[in-house]
């Protein structure tokens, strides 16, 4: 909806004394709520905050944040991944109810027959009962066959509906373990995948090695050219990285400006050659965002995990390695051991 400046102002205005009035804070999701009350710009939201001006209730912040949630906020990966996820599992439900019904008709239609065969069999049968039987066969099959028809119809229906789901369930997994700046994995994909990763290394016997990378001063980025800036830097910084490393390595966002890498298959001696590799790709060519050309540098950690270890020891090994590496005045690699 596009308004005048006047009328915005008017809106905005009114919206800061209304709540002013009522002891609500004008916080941006308060005030999103009570603008487009007034704005008129969703109906619904419209109504349910004009029956509660109307019943005299008292309106608290509270009552306000519900409102954003219900009419603005929009559900986090997490929440659609669940809700996706409760709606498939209730259309699976549906079908087995389905057909546990189609198999107890099927049971029905069994006995008729039995029963049908059993009157047959005794050959003491009149015409007059053997018309009544075929009739009520007739009819018995007829019946199975609807259902059959309808079971069809509805199996073909939640057939389609759980193909859909299945692909928003895959699209909000990929999105709840995917960070939105960069699109690379998130930490949760990270925790997911290195657990997954370092069982697999204890099975084969082999070694795995973590990276910790963290942007230094990064946030004098940020303060001297400004938050987007920053998000730009993070994404060459993301891009950089993944030319310095194989495709079956590991690239995570852990944080913030904190990154993980895990390699596997690496000749551990060859630990510090890669993180030197990802420290130059970083630090040799200014990155040129926004019309600037910006020096960035990275402190980085290592630690190499034998097949033994425990996986919380080698990540604590390779924070206190980037510890270090900061504390030692950044710009460096320290690998531990
Ligand atoms: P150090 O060298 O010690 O790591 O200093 P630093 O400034 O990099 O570290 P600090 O933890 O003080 O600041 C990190 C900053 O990163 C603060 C935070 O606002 C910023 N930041 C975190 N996530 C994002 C993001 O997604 N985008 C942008 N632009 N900034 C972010
Ligand atoms: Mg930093
Ligand atoms: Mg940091």
């Amino acid at each position: 909806m596009i308004e005048d400046v006047d009328t915005a102002t008017q809106h905005a205005a009114t919206a800061i004394a209304e709540m002013a009035m009522r002891e609500i804070s004008p916080t941006p999701g308060n005030f999103c709520v009570w603008y487009n009350y007034l704005a008129g710009s969703v109906p619904e939201l419209r109504r349910e905050l004009d029956a509660l001006l109307l019943s005299g209730k008292t309106i608290s912040s509270s009552t306000i944040q519900d409102l954003f949630d219900k009419y603005f906020r929009e559900p986090s990966a997490e929440e659609r991944l669940q809700q996706t996820g409760d709606e498939l599992h209730n259309t699976l439900a549906d079908v087995i109810r389905q057909v546990t019904q189609a198999g107890l008709d099927a049971n029905e239609f069994g006995k008729t027959l039995t029963k049908a065969s059993g009157s047959l069999g005794t050959g003491r049968i009149d015409a007059g009962a053997m018309r009544d039987l075929v009739s009520e066969l007739i009819n018995a099959t007829k019946l199975i066959g609807q259902k059959n028809q309808a079971l069809e119809a509805q199996l073909q229906q939640s057939s389609g509906k759980i193909a859909a789901l299945q692909t928003r369930l895959d699209a909000a997994r990929r999105d709840a373990l995917t960070d939105a700046l960069t699109g690379i994995g998130n930490r949760k994909s990270f925790d997911l995948s290195i657990q997954f990763r370092a069982q697999q290394a204890t099975e084969q016997r082999t070694d795995l090695c973590l990276v910790m990378i963290d942007i230094d001063h990064f946030k004098r980025i940020n303060d001297d050219h400004g938050h987007a800036t920053g998000d730009l830097v993070l994404k060459e910084f993301t891009q950089r990285c993944m030319r310095a490393i194989r495709s079956h390595d590991l690239l995570a966002r852990f944080g913030g400006e904190e990154f993980a890498i895990l390699l596997r298959e690496l000749n551990p001696n060859l630990l510090p050659e890669i993180a030197e590799r990802i420290r130059k790709e970083i630090n040799g060519t200014p990155f040129s965002v926004a019309d600037r050309n910006l020096e960035v540098t990275v402190s980085l950690g290592g630690s190499l995990r034998f097949a033994w270890d425990q996986l919380e020891h080698t990540i604590s090994r390779a924070d206190n390695a980037l510890y270090a590496a900061k504390n030692s005045g950044r710009n460096r690699v320290v690998i531990d051991g």
